[in-house]
């Protein structure tokens, strides 16, 4: 709620008139609980798990040639019933930890300072503050992530993520109701550590789970725009992780490749990489060219 009962009030206030953007704020907050806007979360959330996975769903259900080539495991076929129950479960894993967790979690973000007030945070300000918090959920998620990969962590939670070997859309946010609040820890870090305004911390929340959906895609498409990202990891780094499974000691990363590199975690990838560019320049047949398991299964057949 901003403190403000009208416009030439907030204006005095800041000492210059409003922003279009800020005088829609304005509109849109002046008489809304900070924790009702906080709450907003709970609708984005849900319609990222529902609404942005979709697309992936029915590339999935055509396996049309156009998307054949990217897909990254092409011998695994999901059908729609078992994309749904992915969803189902997903879903009520939304409803009885995700937004309880939301709701509940109010007073940490009023305690760090999460504001929702005027003026808005420029574009720059935005800009870093996202890149601070993928950051430090990247190298946070990684230790995190690497620890649960003991036999204890992995047996009792982590498991149920791994569930999915060839990882789809509607399974990034797929995991044990205590992996799910593990990793709230991650995601909060980072605006504890450089707090900002609420419509940064919404975005901060959205484009992390739609950055999962991508991630845990099952395709690696060439014209993502992630791919302009440096040291950004994507589907196929990721996809990786799930398809070695249990026994995977690379890739724990959530974000970017920098700390498997630094910590000599991604050396199973990286060889698995190699062995796929010798069979690529060896051979010109044999089906998709991006098919890397199918590729590594039959090469180490061959071995
Ligand atoms: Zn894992
Ligand atoms: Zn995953």
């Amino acid at each position: 709620m901003l403190p403000y009962a009208t416009i030439a009030e907030a204006a005095s206030a800041l000492g210059r008139n409003l922003t279009f953007v800020e005088t829609l704020w304005f509109d849109y907050s002046a008489n809304k609980s900070d924790y009702f806007l906080y709450c907003h979360n709970i609708i984005f959330l849900f319609l990222i798990f529902s609404v942005v996975p979709l697309p992936l769903v029915f590339v999935e259900l055509l396996r049309s040639a156009g998307f054949e080539k990217y897909k990254i495991q092409p011998k695994v076929k999901m059908s729609m019933a078992e994309m749904f129950k992915c969803y189902k479960d997903v879903m009520i894993m939304f409803f009885l930890v995700v937004g309880p967790l939301q709701l509940f979690s109010y007073p940490s973000i009023k305690m760090i300072g999460i504001r929702t007030s005027l003026p808005l945070p420029s574009g720059w300000e935005i800009f870093l503050q996202l890149l601070v918090y993928f950051m430090v959920e990247d190298y946070t998620n990684y230790w995190i992530h690497r620890f649960l990969h003991n036999k204890w962590g992995y047996e009792k939670i982590h498991r149920v993520h791994h569930e999915y070997t060839a990882p789809i859309g509607f399974a990034a946010p797929y995991a044990h109701w205590a992996e799910v609040l593990i990793l709230g820890i991650p995601s909060f870090l980072g605006p504890a550590m450089v707090p900002g305004h609420i419509i940064t911390f919404w975005l901060w929340i959205a484009l992390r789970q739609i950055e999962a959906i991508e991630t845990h895609s099952g395709y690696d498409f060439p014209w993502t725009p992630t791919k302009y990202i440096p040291f950004y990891g994507g589907a196929d780094y990721h996809d990786y992780h799930h398809y070695v499974g249990g026994q995977s000691q690379s890739n724990f990363a959530s974000v970017f490749t920098y700390c498997d590199y630094l910590y000599g975690t991604d050396k199973g990838y990286r060889y698995q990489k190699k062995v796929l560019e010798k069979l690529k320049a060896g051979s010109k047949n044999g089906g998709n060219e991006n098919g890397r398991s199918y590729y590594f299964t039959e090469a180490l057949k061959s071995d």
